[in-house]
């Protein structure tokens, strides 16, 4: 067992997404049909310039053609947890009724990585798991239950520290309502941190549609979450008037 890092790949994502999404949304204003739009080999520029102008006007539903797909591994189980929350996304997430935890890997929260005496509990903790999950495992052996007869039951001592593997499917409307759900500084920061790594794949690949994406404030100009969560980046939302103009110029969020 051993402490473990986030690590995320990009598996795939819709090709040429940029003339699909171009293809879809100008279907709604052209007489054309998109099979032919979809066809055409010249002006990226024009259908770069036509994504980003309808990414900025909220007209988000053709953004939903387009997905992506995330290995993602080095997480918790208290992370996943999380992530699987959002609904319009999809999820293979590697099981613990079919894998054997007998060597688990596990996520250090760094208020507990960087406190000696915090660290030495936790990593004490979790070799004590360990040794009651082999336990029970040894234990349902004798009594003839083995593979995932076992593994089901003896699963039920893991923290949620354990570390998992998920592949994560979103289409890009799904991304950008993510991130700006989860690159808020008010997120936990093990999915602030997905996030933003998401984030950082999915704008290198398709900035037409991302270059702008983060936190909701960024999109937003002012910040919703009240004055006891704001991370004080953007001003508050008073009396229903926001402080600054919406569609500022957005960063990483
Ligand atoms: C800072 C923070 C704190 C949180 N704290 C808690 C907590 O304490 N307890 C808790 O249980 N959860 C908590 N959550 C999780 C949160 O409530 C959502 O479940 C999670 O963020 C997924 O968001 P979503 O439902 O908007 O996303 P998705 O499921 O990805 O849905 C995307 C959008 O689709 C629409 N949609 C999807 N399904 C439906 C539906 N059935 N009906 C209508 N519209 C739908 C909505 O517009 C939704 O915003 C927290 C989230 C954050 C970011």
């Amino acid at each position: 067992m051993s402490q473990t890092r986030l690590h995320v790949k990009l598996l795939d994502r819709t090709p040429r997404a940029v003339a699909l999404i171009y293809a879809a949304c100008r279907q709604c204003y052209s007489v054309q049909f998109a099979g032919a739009i979809f066809q055409e080999r010249d002006g990226a520029g024009r259908r770069a310039g036509f994504i980003r102008k309808v990414v900025a006007s909220g007209h988000e539903s053709p953004l939903e053609h387009a997905k992506f797909t995330f290995a993602v591994e080095g997480v918790s189980r208290a992370l996943t947890h999380q992530l699987v929350r959002h609904r319009i996304a999809s999820f293979s997430q590697q099981s613990q009724r079919y894998v054997k935890e007998t060597a688990f890997d596990y996520v250090t929260p760094p208020s507990i990585a960087r406190d000696p005496e915090l660290k030495e509990e936790f990593e004490r903790t979790m070799e004590h798991v360990q040794e009651c999950y082999n336990s029970l495992l040894a234990k349902f052996k004798s009594r003839g239950k083995v593979g995932e007869q076992a593994f089901q039951d003896a699963r039920f001592v893991l923290p949620q520290a354990a570390e998992t593997k998920i592949v994560v499917t979103m289409n890009c409307r799904e991304l950008l309502h993510f991130f700006r759900h989860r690159c808020c500084a008010r997120a936990q920061w093990e999915i602030k941190r997905l996030a933003e790594e998401m984030l950082r794949l999915a704008r290198r690949e398709l900035p037409e549609v991302f270059e702008t994406a983060g936190a909701k404030c960024v999109d937003l100009g002012y910040c919703p979450e009240g004055e006891r969560f704001s991370c004080g980046r953007y001003p508050l939302k008073r009396n229903g008037v926001p402080k600054r103009p919406r569609r500022v110029k957005r960063g990483t969020g």
